[in-house]
């Protein structure tokens, strides 16, 4: 976890200590905790949260720990959610806008847009009833005026998507300075996100060479 944590200062995912992550353990979930440098971190800050808010450990949670909390007891698929002020990402939700299906890439998001959740204060249950909405079919989304989210079955995972939505955050802000983007239709969008069913995958031991 501190890893990651500190590739998402690496790979310019975070601004400051703004970013924060969880990964589902047995019996809850471990957090990082508010307001730390991730280089300063060791393990025993990270913040072990059960899911009915209390939590155990030398460090307070993350002031976002209620948003970590209902995603991951609504989405029992994710085994990691990551949270960022990403610039690129940040940009967009700042505009209120969401990421269309300017790219055939949206679809790693799981859909054929990145949505924008309306705009709630930071930390409170209202942002994270609207961050679920927006995550409805999806694994990635927008927060107005405050940032991005990511979910995965597993860390790397959670990273990955994070990093993917950024750099297509930052293609479409860049496309838009030049003029308005041209939008892939839902035809070939529900064709690209069957073709990502298979691809990629290796064949498996016994199975057949394709
Ligand atoms: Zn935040």
């Amino acid at each position: 976890m501190i890893a990651t944590a500190r590739k998402m200062n690496t790979a310019g995912l975070n601004q400051g200590t703004s970013g924060n992550l969880s990964v589902r353990v047995e019996g809850g979930f471990l957090l990082t905790p508010t307001g730390m440098e991730y280089d300063a971190l060791v393990p025993e800050d990270l913040v072990l949260m059960r899911f009915d808010g209390s939590h155990e450990g030398r460090r307070r949670p993350s002031s976002e720990w209620q948003l970590h909390r209902d995603l991951l007891a609504a989405r029992p698929e994710a085994g990691a959610v990551l949270h960022a002020h990403s610039m690129f990402c940040t940009t967009l939700a700042c505009l209120r806008r969401g990421i269309p299906a300017f790219h055939y890439m949206i679809s790693a998001a799981g859909g054929s847009d990145v949505r924008c959740a309306p705009y709630a204060t930071f930390g409170t249950p209202e942002l994270a009833r609207s961050a679920l909405d927006a995550l409805e079919g999806r694994k990635a989304c927008l927060l107005a005026n405050h940032g991005m989210l990511a979910l995965g079955k597993d860390l790397p995972g959670a990273f990955k998507l994070a990093v993917e939505v950024e750099t297509l955050a930052a293609m479409y802000w860049r496309a838009l300075q030049v003029g308005e983007p041209v939008l892939l239709d839902g035809a070939e969008m529900e064709r690209v996100i069957d073709k990502f069913k298979t691809y990629g995958q290796q064949p498996g031991p016994g199975d057949e060479q394709r």
